[in-house]
């Protein structure tokens, strides 16, 4: 022990190791090999691989590699499984939840050793944050499993899930996905990373402590393949995925036309806002939390530092001085800040990013020191960075920080949104008026208000844009593993509509003065680009009218267009209510002469059609300013707002039956909530559309809000699939279209809604189409000194 007056010079912390040697003998005793968690056991060990500690590069354990017929087993026994553990008792089930987290609680010190050992991330860490989370995780979602019968009625479980998690976070990803699918009455098959699945092991001993039905819970190790077996496995109703946005697209692209549900939460680019009237000595807490916590290898690491020009030199001063201060070293060491990288290759990768970064213009920073020996990465400052660079532009996944800096908010705002991703962001201003007016115009799932990093069992957290869909935590989280309502559907399919032709056709049913109506983009009439019309026939085969065969160009008019029409998501809900209403008036005024163009296209009962739809309008106009968000209770001395945000351009395909009320059931719920759309209506059947726009013309809808492409409807719903200016889509009509659709839309990973076809119409109405159109923003705002 040094003298008191030697400690003084440096102030250094001497090393405080945590004691491992609990887990080094859980290791010990598996020293032959881990096996999979397959309906209640262990299988016997198979092909293995290593798995290191990162921060020496030592081998560990030795873990299975999963083939096709382990994740067979699995998917099978968790299909044995589900009908049982669904059929239990909301309360029993949450007994089960109760006795995971407390055993979680009991085996608190291993796990987070354990943890540690296993990821590199400092014991204080796994210790404070990951543990205790898991924990809050299950006993908040035992609480749901006894409420979901009454908070959800009509749910039902969507069966058996898939869940791929990464290697940043590997048990509290777990939690993440395990709790709220159990507390739904589904059954789990997950796949750990294969760096990381230690934890995912030992919560299986814990599954079989806690006496969990055999196949309730599956754990299947190994690499990328077994986890694209699960994703592609026909026996899977759901896959939960959370990683990169690269292998977020292939599951896109596997599952799609499957029917599969689907969440995926993926990479991101998070910016950390300092404006110059922020607490700087608070923000600079804030970065150390926001960037070098785990490594800064978390998803939504606030890794482009967005700083106001006039403090950016003081503040980059003071970080620069905090960054000092930082240990890297021994993860287990308690006084460690940084830890280790994952692994070789991870470590490889930010080098390379970072040298990239520096060779397009970034002056690095880089504090401190790192152990000679393991996969270490220092805190590191990348200066003066364009926002081309790749460092501005790139998941660097490690604890790299790119700073920019701006002068007025609406450019911080630009700054910050310019990213393909979505997924977080930190204001930090002392103003809270200009903190919530930035926090709404953020493209974000999740925005911290003077605070970062901050999560909760009862917050949602996922993405927008290239970060993903779907929400993990709280009560959206738990729509994810619900059948919240079955769509009406009527017994009969409809009639399957010709090919469209533009050359001459039949002569019209009723002669008089030709007409053609024109397509509707950006509140004004226009012509199809390809200059072709086709004809619109009745029942009979005879030509009703004619309507413009519209085509890529038109959709991208359109998209541009609806992208135009912000101020629709700005105007108020009574306002947008307003709208509705009056739209509702002016087709009710006009009742008589849509009747009849529907009876004269489809034969069917024009003025019930007319009548439901005028019923729908009034229906989603009172839903306008009602469909509210919510206040979440997460943390002390926290607001967390629930905001029910709109998804920005959305494109609705229409189906061939109930042509006006489908366009109306369709179009109404997307722009109540604040939405601009694209619709394209029924190919056979487009004149209900094409006179509907003259109706929205009267009614005070801001030009671009609804745009109207009439045509052939599968190519339309390919080019909007295709346009990453699209950012969800809506599709009703048969089943063979829906898997190209769901491909396509793998490019922006925009959300999808597959109706199918035969919707019965005339019932096709309620919540699940609010939902389904909106994106939730999470808003976390403290209050208190
Ligand atoms: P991946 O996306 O490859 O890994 C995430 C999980 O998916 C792992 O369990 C992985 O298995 C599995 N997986 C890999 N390929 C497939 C596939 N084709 N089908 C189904 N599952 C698959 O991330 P990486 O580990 O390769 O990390 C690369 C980069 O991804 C990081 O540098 C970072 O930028 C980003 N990333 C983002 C995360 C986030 O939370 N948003 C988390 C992790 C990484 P296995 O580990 O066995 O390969």
């Amino acid at each position: 022990m040094g003298k008191i007056t030697d400690i003084l010079k440096t102030m250094d912390y001497g090393p405080s190791p945590e004691a491992s040697d609990a887990v080094r003998g859980w290791l010990a005793a598996h020293k032959d090999g881990y096996g999979h968690f397959i309906g209640g056991a262990f299988t016997a060990a198979g092909e293995l691989f290593d798995v290191h500690d990162p921060s020496t590069g030592d081998a560990i354990a030795r873990v299975t590699q999963g083939k096709a017929a382990d994740v067979d087993a699995a998917v099978s026994a968790a299909r044995a499984a589900q009908p049982g553990w669904a059929a239990l008792p909301g309360h029993e089930r949450a007994r089960y939840l109760h006795a995971l987290a407390r055993l979680t609680q009991k085996r608190e010190r291993f796990l987070a050793v354990l943890e540690s050992l296993d990821n590199g991330k400092p014991i204080r860490e796994t210790r404070d944050i990951d543990v205790p989370l898991v924990a809050r995780h299950f006993y908040h979602h035992a609480g749901w499993a006894t409420l979901i019968g009454s908070e959800f009625p009509g749910a039902r479980p969507v069966g058996v899930c898939g869940q791929i998690v990464p290697w940043n976070f590997p048990l509290l990803m777990l939690a993440w996905k395990v709790a709220p699918a159990l507390a739904c009455g589904n059954t789990v098959v997950l796949k750990p990373a294969e760096y990381t699945p230690l934890t995912a092991l030992a919560f299986a001993e814990i599954c079989v402590e806690a006496g969990l039905p055999p196949g309730v819970v599956n754990i299947v190790t190994g690499d990328g393949e077994t986890g694209a077996a699960l994703a592609a496995h026909k026996g899977v109703d759901k896959v939960a995925f959370t990683g990169s946005t690269e292998v977020g697209r292939l599951i896109r692209r596997a599952t799609a036309g499957t029917g599969k549900r689907l969440s995926l939460e993926l990479g991101g680019k998070s910016p950390f806002i300092v404006f110059d009237d922020a607490d700087l000595d608070s923000a600079v807490e804030g970065v150390v939390d926001g960037i070098f916590f785990n490594q800064g290898q978390v998803c939504c690491a606030g890794s482009r530092l967005l700083v106001g020009e006039s403090v950016e030199a003081r503040f980059v001063a003071k970080l620069k001085a905090r960054m000092g201060g930082l240990t890297v070293g021994a993860p287990l060491d308690k006084s460690t800040d940084i830890g280790a990288i994952v692994a070789p290759e991870q470590l490889q990768r930010i080098e390379r990013l970072v040298e990239a970064g520096r060779a397009e213009g970034a002056e690095i920073f880089q504090a401190g020191t790192v152990p000679a020996r393991g996969s270490f990465f220092p805190p590191t400052l990348a200066c003066r960075v364009e926002p081309a660079n790749i460092l501005a532009r790139e998941e660097v996944f490690g604890p790299v920080l790119a700073v920019m800096s701006f002068r007025t908010p609406d450019e911080a705002v630009t700054l910050a949104n310019n990213t393909r991703y979505g997924l977080a962001a930190s204001v930090w201003s002392e103003n809270l008026n200009r903190a919530n007016e930035v926090a709404s115009r953020l493209k974000a799932g999740v925005v911290w208000i003077n605070s970062t990093n901050l999560f909760d069992a009862g917050a949602a957290f996922g993405g927008y844009r290239e970060s993903g869909f779907g929400r993990e935590g709280g009560r959206e989280g738990l729509a994810e593993y619900l059948v919240l309502s079955e769509l009406p559907r009527v017994a009969a399919a409809p009639a399957k509509a010709a090919a469209l032709s533009a050359a001459p056709g039949p002569a019209p049913a009723a002669p008089g003065i030709d007409r053609t109506p024109k397509m509707y983009i950006g509140g004004k009439q226009a012509r199809p680009d390809g200059g072709a019309s086709y004809a619109v026939l009745d029942a009979q085969g005879r030509a009703v009218g004619q309507a413009g065969l519209g085509g890529r160009k038109d959709i991208r008019n359109a998209v541009e267009a609806a992208s135009k029409a912000t101020g629709w998501a700005g105007a108020s809900a009574h306002n947008r209510a307003q709208v509705l209403y009056y739209v509702a008036e002016n087709l009710a005024a006009r009742a008589p002469e849509f009747a009849a163009r529907l009876r004269a296209m489809t034969g069917e009962d024009g003025e019930a059609e007319v009548e439901a739809a005028v019923r729908r309008l009034f229906f989603y106009a009172g839903f306008a300013d009602k469909y509210d968000g919510a206040v979440r209770p997460t943390q002390k001395k926290f607001v967390t707002l629930a905001m029910n945000e709109p998804f920005g351009v959305m494109g609705l395909v229409c189906p061939d039956e109930a042509p006006l009320l489908a366009l109306v059931s369709l179009a109404a719920p997307a722009i109540a909530m604040g939405n601009a759309v694209v619709v394209v209506p029924s190919a056979a059947h487009p004149l209900a559309a094409t006179d509907f726009y003259s109706v929205l013309d009267t009614s005070d809808l801001p030009g671009g809000v609804v745009n109207i492409v009439t045509g052939e409807a599968d190519a339309l719903a390919l080019t909007l699939a295709e346009h990453d200016g699209v950012d969800a889509l809506w599709r009703a009509g048969p089943k063979p279209a829906e898997k190209k659709l769901e491909e396509a839309s793998a490019g922006n990973l925009k959300s999808t809604w597959m109706l199918g076809e035969g919707v019965d119409w005339g019932r096709a109405e309620g919540r699940e189409f609010l939902r389904r159109a909106c994106q939730i923003k999470t808003i976390w705002t403290p209050y208190g000194e």
